[in-house]
């Protein structure tokens, strides 16, 4: 399962509605304008990300129709494709500059990774760690159709991190532990930022020197289980 944002209500529509606000996004486009129109999205560079990662191409076959939806959908393995609106609050949060190395717990579906890649460009990396090895074969899959070359993946227990490519600028899970990993503080850079789920809040974690961090908690949010 993914991160879902429950901080609104997410009334199935029965009704057709006219309004294109109301009405579920059938392009990725429009997903886009909603998370905008929602001010989810602000961040110019972000927001150019999400316009060319295509969400249909990280979705399973038969749920193409469901993919410009906002809300998580099973990639398998009980995990999920997080929810557009979560992802892009994460995102937001993050803030990746261009040239970034930004360190991704729980690939799942590989949508962040590719988004991540997009954001950071070439000159960046993401260096991106799933548990569940066909869970990483199946981002592999979905990023192929993009051609990234700063995006590496790995299998692995996340809670350890990647110390062998360490430090990073910033540090982003999609699975919610009950702390956070000391690792993902030691192998920060110090300046750089870690958004994960601990417990049912998205947190912040800011690192001001190698021993004093700042930390703020945004609480409403589902998550799976960082195991
Ligand atoms: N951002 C992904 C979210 C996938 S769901 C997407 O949108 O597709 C969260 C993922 O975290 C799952 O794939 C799960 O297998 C993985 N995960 C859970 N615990 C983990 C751990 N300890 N290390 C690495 N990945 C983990």
């Amino acid at each position: 399962m993914g991160v879902s944002f429950n901080g609104r209500t997410n009334v199935s529509k029965t009704l057709y509605s006219r309004s294109s606000r109301d009405a579920p996004a059938v392009t990725n486009q429009q997903l886009v304008e909603k998370l905008i129109f929602d001010k989810v999205l602000v961040t110019p560079r972000i927001i150019k990300a999400f316009k060319a990662i295509d969400r249909k191409d990280f979705v399973l076959p038969g749920d193409e129709d469901r993919a410009y939806e906002d809300r998580p959908l099973s990639i398998g393995y009980g995990a999920t494709i997080s929810q557009p609106t979560t992802v892009a609050i994460m995102l937001e949060k993050l803030q990746p500059e261009l040239g970034d190395k930004i360190l991704e717990i729980g690939t799942g579906s590989g949508y962040l990774t590719a988004l991540l890649a997009k954001i950071i460009g070439g000159k960046g990396k993401v260096f991106s760690i799933e548990r569940i090895s066909e869970l990483k074969g199946l981002a592999e899959f979905n990023l192929r159709k993009y051609n990234f070359r700063n995006a590496a993946l790995f299998v692995g227990d996340g809670k350890a991190g990647l110390a062998g490519y360490a430090p990073f600028d910033g540090i982003i899970s999609s699975a919610s532990g009950d702390e956070m990993p000391e690792s993902w503080e030691t192998q920060l850079k110090i300046g750089g930022r870690i958004v994960a789920p601990i417990g049912d809040s998205l947190v912040v974690l800011d690192k001001a020197s190698k021993k004093r961090f700042k930390e703020v908690k945004y609480p409403g949010f589902i998550f799976v289980p960082l195991r």
